[in-house]
C-alpha cells in the first residue's frame, strides 16, 4: 500500500519494546589505531524545530525512546520556528488542513496538562474579511466543509459584525467575511521547548551544535552488508577513497546511483561521528531539500523568504483583537504585546535562502496597513526591530509527510508552507505513526506523501498567508 512502510515497522515493533537494549553501544573494530564509538539510535532524527520536536515527543509517547534528534545550532528554534507569528487556525480550504488544525488546536487547548509545560495558546479567533463575491463565495464554500468536519464554531459575520471587534477597521468595500473564536495564536517556542523537555524526559536524546553532514545508506540484496560491518575506514571516513569502501557503503553524495528500491537507511554521518540507526526522519524545515538529497532522494522543498514588522507599542487599536485577514490584500496584523504584527505576502518575493530584512519592505507593508486601518498611518515602525524568516513552499503548499520512495527507513516530515507551527501536534503524530505502525488513523496520510507530486495528485490550498 502507498505511504506504508513494513520494514520500519517491523524493525521497530522488535527495538521499541521494553527489551531494547541500552545504548549507546560501543564497537571495537580490530585495528590498534581504529578505536570506534558508535553511536547507535532506532530513529534519527533531523531538526530540533518545532516539528522535529513534536515526532520525538510523539515516539517517546508511543514507548519509543531509543531517538537521537541531531541539531546543527547551539540552540533550539534557529530556524523558521523562532521566527513565525505564531498563528494558528482552522480556517483552511481543504479537507486534509482542516482535520490537521482541528486535531492540533484541540491538543494546543490541552497542551499544558499534557505535555507538562506551557504553549501560551490564546484564543483570540482568525477574522477573515472579504471585499469581493469571489472571495465571499469561497469563504461561505469554505465554512460549510469546516462545519461538515467538526469545525462547528466558525461563524458567518457581516461589516457590522466586523465593526464591533475592530471598530478602527475601514469597511466601506468589506462585504463579510468569517470568524472562528478558536483559532489564534500559540508561542512556538514555548510549544518546542514543552515537545522537547517531555520527550528527553522519557528518555529521547539531544545532540545540539551538531552538523548532519551525510545520511549512509546500503545498496540493496547485492553484497549487502549490515550497518557495523566493513573497514572502519570505508564506514566513518568520508575522505577515504571510493574504491576503498564497501560497495554498499556509500555516502550522501554517491546515493543516487544506487538501484532505487534496494536502498535503505544504515547510518547518519554527523560532526560528532557516525550514528548508527535504520530510520531517519528529516524534519530539517527549509533545508529539508538539502538532507534528503544526502540520501539521494528528491524533495520538492523551497525556501522563501516572509518579513514580519511590529510596531512600536500602539494603544489605538483594541487590548484584545483576532487575527484580522484583509483578502483584499492579504495584508495581516495581530496584537503583540503593547505593539502590532504587520505581515503581509510580498508576490514579488523569489525563492532561496534569503534571512535578511529587506528596509523596503517597510514602505509597502505600511501603504497596506494604512488602507485597512488608518489608525495605523500613525505607529512608529523600528525597521532594525524587523525581521524575516523562510517558509518551506511545497508546489501544491501542503507538507509532505510519510516515507521516501527510493530509500526505505527515511521519512520526511517537511514543507509546512507557512504552517508548520499551527500543524506540528497533528505532523509529529501522523509522521510517529508512520514510522511505527505504516499507517496513521488520524488521516489518510498516503494524501501527504511524496509521490503525489509524480503522480499529479496535487492537494491546492488557496488559504495561505
Ligand atoms: C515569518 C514567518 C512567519 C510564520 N508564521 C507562521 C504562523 O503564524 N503559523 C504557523 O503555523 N507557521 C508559521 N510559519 C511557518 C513555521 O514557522 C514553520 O513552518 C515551522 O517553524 C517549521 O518548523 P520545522 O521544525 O520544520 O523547521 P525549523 O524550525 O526551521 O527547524 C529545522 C531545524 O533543522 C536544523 N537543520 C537543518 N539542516 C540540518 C543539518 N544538516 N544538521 C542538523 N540540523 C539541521 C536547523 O538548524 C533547524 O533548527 C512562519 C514562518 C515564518 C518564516
Amino acid at each position: 500500500m502507498k505511504g506504508e512502510s513494513a520494514p520500519a515497522l517491523a524493525f521497530l515493533y522488535q527495538s521499541c519494546g521494553p527489551a531494547l537494549p541500552p545504548a549507546p553501544r560501543l564497537y571495537f573494530f580490530p585495528f590498534p589505531s581504529y578505536f570506534y564509538r558508535v553511536e547507535t539510535a532506532d530513529v534519527v532524527i533531523i531538526g530540533s524545530g518545532i516539528v522535529g520536536s513534536s515526532v520525538a515527543y510523539h515516539l517517546a509517547q508511543a514507548g519509543c525512546t531509543n531517538v537521537l534528534v541531531v541539531e546543527r545550532e547551539a540552540h533550539q528554534g534557529k530556524g523558521s520556528t523562532g521566527k513565525s507569528m505564531g498563528g494558528v487556525r482552522a480556517q483552511f480550504s481543504t479537507p486534509v488542513n482542516i482535520k490537521m488544525s482541528k486535531y492540533s488546536i484541540d491538543f494546543f487547548s490541552r497542551f499544558d496538562e499534557v505535555v507538562g509545560h506551557p504553549a501560551d495558546y490564546r484564543a483570540h479567533g482568525y477574522l477573515f474579511c472579504a471585499t469581493n463575491e469571489k472571495h465571499l463565495a469561497y469563504l461561505k464554500a469554505n465554512r460549510e466543509r469546516q462545519i461538515s468536519l467538526g469545525v462547528t464554531n466558525v461563524e458567518w459575520v457581516s461589516p457590522e459584525d466586523i465593526v464591533k471587534m475592530v471598530p478602527q477597521l475601514r469597511v466601506d468595500d468589506v462585504l463579510g467575511g468569517t470568524f472562528c473564536p478558536t483559532d489564534g495564536f500559540v508561542d512556538p517556542h514555548s510549544v518546542m521547548m514543552g515537545f522537547m523537555l517531555n520527550a528527553r524526559e522519557r528518555g529521547v536524546r539531544l545532540w545540539l551544535d551538531t552538523q548532519v553532514t551525510g545520511i549512509q545508506v546500503d545498496a540493496g540484496s547485492a553484497g549487502v552488508r549490515g550497518p557495523h560491518a566493513g573497514s572502519p575506514r570505508g564506514v566513518l571516513d568520508p575522505s577515504a577513497s571510493v574504491g576503498a569502501r564497501p560497495a554498499s557503503k556509500r555516502n550522501a553524495d554517491e546515493t543516487s546511483a544506487l538501484p532505487a528500491s534496494d536502498s535503505r537507511i544504515s547510518g547518519v554521518m554527523t560532526s560528532r561521528g557516525l550514528v548508527s540507526t535504520r530510520v531517519v526522519v528529516n524534519a530539517a524545515g527549509p533545508w529539508a531539500a538539502e538532507v534528503a538529497k544526502m540520501a539521494g532522494a528528491e524533495l520538492p522543498v523551497e525556501p522563501l523568504r516572509r518579513q514580519l514588522v511590529p510596531t512600536e507599542p500602539f494603544d489605538q487599536l483594541p487590548k484584545r483583537f483576532p487575527m484580522v485577514i484583509d483578502m483584499s490584500t492579504g495584508f495581516h496584523f495581530r496584537r503583540e504585546g503593547k505593539g502590532i504584527l504587520l505581515a503581509w505576502n510580498d508576490p514579488e518575493e523569489t525563492p532561496g535562502f534569503k534571512t535578511e530584512f529587506d528596509s523596503t519592505f517597510v514602505e509597502k507593508i505600511l501603504t497596506h496597513a494604512a488602507s485597512r486601518v488608518p489608525c495605523l498611518a500613525e505607529a512608529g515602525v523600528n525597521p532594525r526591530r524587523a525581521w524575516a524568516g523562510l517558509y518551506e513552499m511545497t508546489p501544491d503548499h501542503h507538507a509532505i509527510i510519510g516515507p521516501s520512495t527510493n530509500v526505505k527507513g527515511l521519512y520526511f516530515v517537511n514543507g509546512f508552507s507557512g504552517h508548520g507551527v499551527m500543524h506540528s501536534p497533528a505532523s509529529g503524530r501522523i509522521a510517529a505513526d508512520l514510522v511505527l505502525h505504516g499507517h496513521s488513523d488520524l488521516i489518510d496520510a498516503t494524501q501527504l506523501s511524496v509521490e503525489r507530486f509524480k503522480e499529479g495528485r496535487l492537494l491546492e490550498e488557496t488559504a495561505v498567508l
